[in-house]
């Protein structure tokens, strides 16, 4: 086993090359892998190289043998990005330390520097970027004077820088919200937040120092960005927001190498200008994705993602993570959708023209940065050639897109630019040629020619030769002795013209050479050296260009990015019959007809998802107790409406005949808890510390979503703690809300309450099956039909059969305290004898109570009886029915 470590290394007599890797370690931070180009390799060594072989499954050697064996594991440089994505996403950073002359021209050692370091926040390249969603580096500066936090993103390749402020308790779902990729933040702000980011499994990476001073920080920004403004703030930005942009940029300069100059001017946002949906809300609405899997499929945004550009889908997951606030903003993107969901055909093309626009967001982000090479260059050619498509036809349509089309800046010169200098399909590589176009520039075209036409050139000299010479079998050829010859037998050799030169007498053959030849020769060898040479200086004069339009190319990234997310929900809205949501100053919530988009995409073939009205208002219904059986779609009911206000501020169509609201600040959803055992804290904490969360934060505007408040716990704790959450929805915050649970109890808060009312979804009971009509209607639920489900889910017939006896003899142990319990006077506690003493051995007793098995039998088929939907039965179905009954009792 190789022992050898760098520090050994160090003190030993090292080769140059040896001596240049230790210099180049010493440059990076210490914890990044470095990647050392040797030739057509990228080379480890010492520990990474350990590392490497371990996270990469790749072979480690070693160099020298003996005690001076050095670990060594290498890749080959052309699949270098994958590797490279594999080292960020398990946490490392990654350096890169290439060869910046090129080895034939070098004298010595080939001169090697760190042109890159590559993180989380600051990868770029495609392949490893998820295309639908943002991907920000993000800063922490703890609070200022008014108590709160300052969080600034920067995109590195949409070339975007965002600030904010936020309290502490919401930083997490801040960072979340905005897809952070990596947070760096000063030494003394990173212990505030380290254990929050771990468990979040937020890479964090503490900045050195106290801290630049704020005269320089100024400076430093001012020069930047030529003020001291950021949109969104009136006057001189505060010097936190200064801060936090300054860290930024400079840490992602850092990595790049470079100065970024494509940066937008920064822009500062308003939590509070959104509609806020916290990272549990998210989640349990499966917004991007699914709760149990993680999935993208099954989730909302997939679900109404028609966009034909990743532009249009990472808008409309922004959209979806932003919701609106205010009716104006929200009712113009309402208009686009509106406009184009009515004109199919104008939507339609502008559809099939946006097919071959790729991501010009982070193709001009790579320009920026100068990691574009010329295939980038290529797809930004064929998106650009395919904007005056888009425009042509959504420039006509009867939208107020219409108007942006129409003056929309199409960057037509670099279109023609790249148009002119691009070959068809460019490669990959900068450095192999292959790049332009014949016709770009004259020096060049010698160059192609020479290189790539040589051969046309010599068959037609030779077969011009052959006539001149009259001799048929005159040959050129080629060695490496005396290049190109013209080659004639020795008894054609008289026949040879004046101007050819002998070169060479064989047994057989004479060997000549023209002057055209030569000529020909000197132009041809080296042709192809100097085709790459010129192509690479070409290549980068072209970058620098570009680089000169990138704001241009930004706005119209931006605009085909807006384009593409209203065509996508135009196109849903049209496909699954929305309807355009109206808004009103009274608090409500109204929806006809309304349905769950995905479950109902997701229905099992041949069943129907059954629509539901959801009508939920400020004065008389703002509190709504779900009751109702397990499975009858209590969860599903409240999760629509939670989906269908964040729809309708987001600016799109609803699922529903027809839907009415007020706009809402928040929607806290608790829908379903799971441990959180990262931080210690059992299932019941954390449906606690949530509910706890939505009592403080909630405000009368607020939408909240409770299912199930109070399970983990005993029945008491659990129907006091749900009662009291209710009441204090109701009393204290005054929100909209909806309250589904199996605690029956919880209907009686309806009495003396105007503005609590009792709602439950709809089943009914036929030959001993529960049919589930998955209707919403008004009034309580008489109970839950919980053995029943758990019979439909396969419990064993005697666990079943068991449970039945108990629930009714629990049922009849109730049955007294009901009696006595006057509804509304205080909750109706009676699932177990009231007693304290009787209360928690309730089980036992009846469960061994004298009660004979025959009576219990007996009550059940009763009840049965009872319970029976005679209206949904056949006669024929009724009589069986009748007569196994029947049957049942004369046997007990
Ligand atoms: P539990 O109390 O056990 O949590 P629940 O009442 O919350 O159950 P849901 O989880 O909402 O029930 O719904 C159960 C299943 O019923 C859903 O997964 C869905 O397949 C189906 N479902 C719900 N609502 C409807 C509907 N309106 N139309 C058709 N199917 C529905």
């Amino acid at each position: 086993m190789v022992q050898t470590t760098l520090q050994q290394a160090e003190g030993r007599k090292l080769t140059p090359m040896l001596r240049q890797y230790i210099d180049a370690k010493k440059q990076v931070p210490e914890d990044s892998i470095l990647l050392f180009r040797m030739g057509d390799f990228f080379e480890l060594f010492f520990e990474d190289a350990r590392v490497a072989a371990r996270e990469l499954d790749i072979v480690l050697t070693a160099r020298d043998k003996g005690a001076d064996a050095i670990p060594m594991a290498g890749v080959p440089h052309h699949s270098i990005t994958s590797y490279i994505a594999r080292l960020v996403e398990r946490g490392y950073t990654v350096a890169i330390c290439d060869q910046v002359e090129d080895p034939k021209q070098a004298k010595g050692l080939v001169r090697r520097e760190i042109t890159q370091l590559v993180t989380p926040g600051t990868i770029c390249d495609l392949e490893s970027l998820d295309p639908t969603s943002r991907a920000y580096l993000a800063c922490v500066e703890p609070a200022s004077a008014s108590g709160m936090w300052t969080l600034g993103f920067l995109d590195m390749l949409a070339g975007e820088v965002v600030v904010t402020e936020c309290a502490k308790g919401s930083l997490l779902d801040e960072l979340h919200r905005m897809n952070t990729r990596e947070v760096i933040a000063r030494e003394s702000t990173a212990g505030e937040i380290e254990s929050d980011l771990r468990v979040a499994r937020l890479p964090l990476r503490k900045l050195d120092g106290a801290g630049p001073d704020p005269k320089a920080v100024r400076r430093t920004f001012s020069h930047r960005f030529g003020s001291l403004s950021i949109d969104g703030v009136p006057g001189e930005a505060p010097l936190p927001f200064l801060l936090v942009v300054e860290n930024l940029v400079h840490f992602t300069e850092g990595t790049q190498r470079r100065s970024l100059r494509h940066l937008a001017c920064p822009r500062a946002y308003r939590i509070a200008d959104y509609l806020t949906l916290d990272e549990t809300t998210r989640n349990n609405l499966e917004l991007v994705r699914t709760q149990r899997e993680g999935k993208k499929e099954g989730s909302l945004l997939w679900h109404i993602n028609r966009c034909q550009t990743s532009l249009g889908t990472r808008t409309l997951s922004h959209w979806m993570h932003f919701p609106l606030r205010a009716s104006d903003a929200i009712n113009e993107r309402l208009d686009n959708v509106s406009a184009l969901k009515a004109d199919r055909n104008a939507r339609q093309n502008s559809q099939q023209a946006l097919l071959a626009v790729r991501d010009i967001e982070r193709l001009v982000g790579r320009i920026a940065v100068g990691r574009a090479n010329p295939k980038d260059l290529g797809a930004l050619r064929d998106s650009l050639m395919a904007a005056p498509g888009i425009k042509a036809v959504l420039s006509q349509s009867d939208s107020p897109l219409a108007l942006k089309w129409q003056q929309a800046d199409l960057v037509s010169e670099v279109r023609a630019l790249l148009e002119r200098a691009l070959v068809e399909a460019p490669p990959t590589a900068i450095t192999d040629g292959g790049i332009f176009k014949l016709g770009y520039e004259e020096q060049l075209d010698q160059y192609i020619v020479d290189s790539t036409q040589g051969h046309e050139f010599l068959s037609e000299l030779e077969a011009r030769e052959r006539e001149n010479t009259g001799i048929p079998k005159l040959k050129v050829r080629y060695n490496k002795v005396f290049g190109y010859f013209l080659e004639v037998s020795r008894a054609n050799a008289d026949k040879v013209p004046e101007h050819y030169l002998r070169k060479q007498t064989l047994v057989n053959a004479e060997r000549f050479i023209t002057e055209e030849l030569k000529t020909f020769e000197t132009r041809v060898l080296g042709a192809d050296e100097k085709r790459k040479t010129e192509e690479l200086r070409l290549y980068n004069d072209l970058l620098e260009v570009l680089a000169g339009d990138i704001h241009r190319l930004r706005q119209l990234a931006r605009l085909v990015g807006q384009t593409d997310a209203t065509l996508a929900l135009a196109e849903v809205a049209d496909e699954c019959r929305w309807t355009r949501p109206e808004f009103t100053e009274d608090k409500c919530l109204r929806l006809s007809e309304s349905r769950h988009p995905v479950v109902e995409r997701l229905m099992p073939g041949g069943e129907r998802f059954i629509p539901n009205n959801i009508e939920l208002s400020g004065d008389d219904r703002r509190l709504m107790i779900v009751t109702g059986p397990n499975m009858g779609g209590k969860s599903t009911v409240m999760r629509q409406a939670a989906i269908s206000v964040i729809l309708a501020q987001m600016g799109s169509f609803v699922p529903a005949r027809s839907a009415t609201m007020s706009l809402s600040d928040r929607i806290f959803t608790r829908v379903g808890a799971s441990d959180d055992l990262g931080r210690g804290h059992s299932t019941f904490m954390v449906e606690m510390l949530k509910t706890a969360t939505i009592l403080k934060e909630a405000t009368d505007r607020s939408l909240v979503i409770l299912d199930e408040v109070g399970r983990g716990t005993s029945t008491y704790d659990g129907v006091s703690i749900a009662w009291a959450v209710a009441e204090s929805l109701y009393e204290s915050v005054q929100c909209l809300a909806m309250f589904a649970t199996h605690y029956h109890e919880l209907t009686d808060l309806e009495v003396g309450r105007p503005g609590i009312v009792n709602a439950c979804v709809a089943v009914r009971q036929n030959a001993g099956k529960i049919l589930f009509l998955r209707e919403l209607r008004d009034g309580a639920a008489n109970r839950s039909y919980g053995i029943q489900v758990a019979g439909l889910a396969g419990l064993p017939e005697g666990v079943i059969e068991r449970a039945g006896d108990i629930l009714s003899s629990l049922e009849k142990a109730a049955q007294g305290e009901v009696n006595t319990t006057k509804r509304g006077e205080r909750p109706q506690l009676s699932l177990f004898p009231a007693q304290s003493a009787a209360s928690k051995d309730a089980v036992k007793p009846v469960a061994k109570s004298t009660a004979s098995k025959a009576e219990q039998l007996k009550a059940r088929t009763l009840n049965e009886l009872v319970e029976l939907d005679l209206n949904a039965m056949t006669p024929v179905q009724a009589l069986v029915t009748l007569d196994r009954l029947q049957k049942k009792l004369k046997k007990k």
